[in-house]
């Protein structure tokens, strides 16, 4: 079994509490193919977040059968800060999607300002 699950910490909403990004990484991390897989970036298209709970299933099964030569990468709630945002279908407050707090070393939170 090669299932890892890792929790990114994002800025929290106020002192004492915790948010987090989850990231999936089945197989050998640099292992190639590689896949990479991602759902809610925009926090209001919800399809993607349930299909990526069903494919997690499977990954699950393939991984513990070993049946995954390479390396996948699943982020299933790309944008918790914005999921957090919307209560009962609708957004708490308008305005534009909130961008994620985290980046890349090539491009950190905020650098397409
Ligand atoms: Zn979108």
């Amino acid at each position: 079994m090669t299932h890892e699950v890792i929790r990114i910490p994002l800025m929290a909403m106020s002192p004492g509490t915790e948010r987090s990004l989850l990231v999936h990484r089945f197989g050998a991390s640099g292992a190639r193919p590689k896949a990479y897989l991602q759902a809610g970036i925009h926090a209001d298209e919800i399809p993607g977040l349930l299909v990526l709970q069903h494919l997690l299933g499977q990954l699950m099964a393939a991984d513990a059968a070993g049946d995954i030569p390479g390396e996948i990468i699943v982020v299933p709630f790309a944008n918790p800060i914005g999921l957090g945002q919307r209560f009962r279908g609708q957004d708490r407050q308008d305005g534009p999607d909130p961008k994620p707090l985290i980046g890349s070393i090539d491009e950190p939170p905020g650098a397409d300002d």
